[in-house]
């Protein structure tokens, strides 16, 4: 290699099909600012404009959760995304909320794109084999370049089951060092840049524990790093979602060691001049769901976003709704870090399908006070736990019809203080009826008289949006952080 050479690396992560502008939520002093961002035709513009300034000393690489997240996304099983993914010269990818059409068709999805899909922590359950490889090396500005992808850990474990038919997910700890030294002795490369989607604790975490990676490309928790962490000589950085932002890292590198970076979050941000190119190839992905996702169905006089962790108007709506439409006491959602803020104004069909693409069907289950206490103590180790491989959830459990105090800092099972119905304590051996949508809002080992009905949550979203004109939406205390 050259003794001394620059690599720029750009990231993008979570951008859950986010195809177009959209609304995006900033903190701006004291409260939330709504301004549109992303789309990949702008997402393209920056990455030209980058490749035209380093002389194409650039590596772009994918941490997942892309093909999942919008309606368009969904009716294609991810395909319409392809040809625009495959338009931007990235040069890997892992994944998550892809698994969501079943691994056969992900497989599909893979074969269709023009870089590959890493990940060393997926194996066939019947034959121990890895479906997808585990590394691959690219020659960019005079350096070898080692990629690993670790996908997300939790597919098998808090999600449907269809995600995973057939395979197993690790964390990767294990695999991890053999990689490092296949591509240190056997591939000889300059540098290993590694592409998760475990999250920013769990890379953390992993990368204290293991040595040899230069640059961590960490995804799934939805962090905007406006400067990168370090942890030993690992540079981590981690970009937001939706396609709203880009991480760039400018990389010196001498003898086979980052010497020095510098970095940027760049926000994708709506005065950018569009590819023509990749504009083009969204507005056909779009063109057929255009005239359906624009359809107004409601007005809003709350912004909805789902950004802070222990409730959000967002949410709120979806419960009342889920409440409304089944006459259900409590309501259950799990705490998704995807869907992009609706501003006040109009609300789309597109922004319901944001809000929760997967459209479920409600469902019904009598639960008694002894199981919710055991469901949210579950659910707040899994948001909260101290040691980051045990933190596989969301946002909080997304709950309303009861009022919790909680000891976030306390051991598992030992968060949940009190919790009011009404102005009386939750009774342990009391049914409660509650309304959910997915395993994810209650799990299968919670309650009895499960019932799936037939309507679905954005028919409910509607129904509700019709009969409450406009919209007001309110926090109502339901978890206190005492
Ligand atoms: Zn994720």
């Amino acid at each position: 290699m050259a003794n001394k050479t620059s690599l720029t690396v750009i990231q993008l992560n979570d951008s859950h099909a986010y195809f177009d502008l959209h609304q995006e939520l900033f903190w701006q002093g004291g409260q939330a600012a709504y301004r549109p961002a992303g789309g990949y035709a702008r997402i393209a513009a920056i990455v030209n404009q980058i490749r035209a300034e380093r002389q194409d000393h650039v590596l772009f690489c994918d941490c997942g959760d892309t093909l999942h997240g919008t309606y368009p996304a969904l009716k294609t099983q991810g395909q319409a995304l392809i040809p625009i993914l495959n338009s931007l010269g990235l040069d890997a990818m892992t994944a998550h909320w892809e698994f969501a059409y079943g691994p056969e068709i992900f497989k599909q999805r893979v074969a269709e794109l023009n870089y590959p899909m890493l990940a060393i922590n997926i194996y066939n359950k019947a034959t121990k084999e890895r479906p997808f490889p585990t590394f691959s090396v690219k020659e960019i500005g005079g350096l070898r370049i080692g990629l690993v992808g670790i996908a997300c850990n939790i597919i098998d474990k808090t999600m449907p089951p269809s995600y995973s038919e057939g395979l197993e997910f690790t964390l990767g700890r294990e695999e991890l060092p053999s990689i490092i030294d296949i591509l240190r002795t056997q591939e000889h490369v300059d540098l290993i840049v590694l592409i998760s989607h475990l999250g920013f604790s769990q890379d953390m975490q992993l990368m204290s524990e293991v040595q040899g990676i230069d640059v961590c490309l960490s995804g799934h928790t939805h962090n905007r790093l406006y400067k990168p962490a370090l942890q030993g000589k690992t540079v981590v950085i981690q970009s937001g979602c939706h396609g709203s932002f880009l991480g760039r890292l400018d990389l010196e590198i001498e003898g086979g060691n980052v010497v020095d970076y510098r970095h940027q979050l760049i926000e994708v941000e709506r005065n950018i001049k569009p590819d023509p190119i990749v504009d083009d190839l969204v507005r056909h992905a779009l063109a057929p769901f255009q005239e359906e996702l624009s359809t107004v169905v409601g007005e809003t006089t709350t912004a909805l976003n789902r950004s802070t962790t222990l409730e959000t108007t967002m949410d709120n709506f979806l419960l009342q709704a889920l409440l409304e439409s089944t006459g259900a006491q409590m309501a259950f959602s799990n705490g998704w870090r995807f869907g992009a803020p609706i501003i006040p104004g109009d609300v789309t069909v597109n922004d319901l399908y944001n809000m929760i693409p997967m459209n479920p069907p409600i469902s019904t289950v009598e639960i008694t006070g002894e199981e919710i206490v055991a469901m949210l103590e579950e659910n707040l180790e899994r948001t909260f736990a101290r040691n980051p491989y045990n933190q596989m959830g969301g946002y909080v459990k997304r709950s309303l019809g009861f009022n919790a105090y909680i000891k976030i800092e306390n051991p598992p099972g030992q968060r949940v203080q009190q919790v009011f119905v009404g102005d009386e304590l939750l009774q342990s051996g009391r049914h409660y009826p509650a309304s959910f949508v997915t395993e994810q809002g209650v799990a299968k080992k919670y309650g009895r008289n499960r019932q799936q009905h037939t309507e679905h949550i954005i028919d409910a979203l509607r129904g509700y949006l019709a009969k409450h004109h406009p919209l007001k939406v309110e926090l109502q205390g339901t978890f206190v952080a005492v």
